[in-house]
């Protein structure tokens, strides 16, 4: 028991890492607890799972790490071999990483949805 709560403290190493920024703390911090905004965190209220840029996988934690409409559109692709597990582990460096590159996906995703809403408000006033 007593080992179960060492690993415990263990796993908060990010916390106090000087690797990351508060913001990116933050953003790990939702993740891990799931409390970003994909449609599989917050399932109610949705037609469906399905990723409204690819139509394609249902909208996870995971799919925002592949999905090819983000991908087409991000600059500097990094070697996912990393899995997103590793979010969850005790290893700090993979852990920023993935929520580097999470938080950078997202910021495509954004950007394309935005970009699409204005596209379809444009069309319904014409
Ligand atoms: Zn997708």
């Amino acid at each position: 028991m007593k080992d179960l709560n060492y690993k415990e403290l263990k796993i908060q190493e990010y916390l106090i890492s000087d690797e990351l920024l508060t913001s990116e703390k933050e953003l790990l911090l939702q993740l891990r607890t799931r409390m970003i905004n994909v449609k599989d965190n917050f399932n109610y209220g949705h037609v469906d799972l399905v990723c409204r840029l690819c139509q394609t996988y249902n909208d996870t934690h995971q799919h925002v790490l592949e999905c090819q409409s983000i991908l087409k559109d991000a600059s500097s692709l990094v070697d996912l071999g990393m899995k997103y597990s590793a979010l969850f582990g005790t290893e700090v460096r993979k852990q920023v990483l993935l929520t580097r590159i999470f938080r950078a996906n997202m910021r495509i995703r954004r950007t394309i949805l935005s970009k699409e809403k204005s596209s379809s408000r444009v069309t319904q006033m014409i």
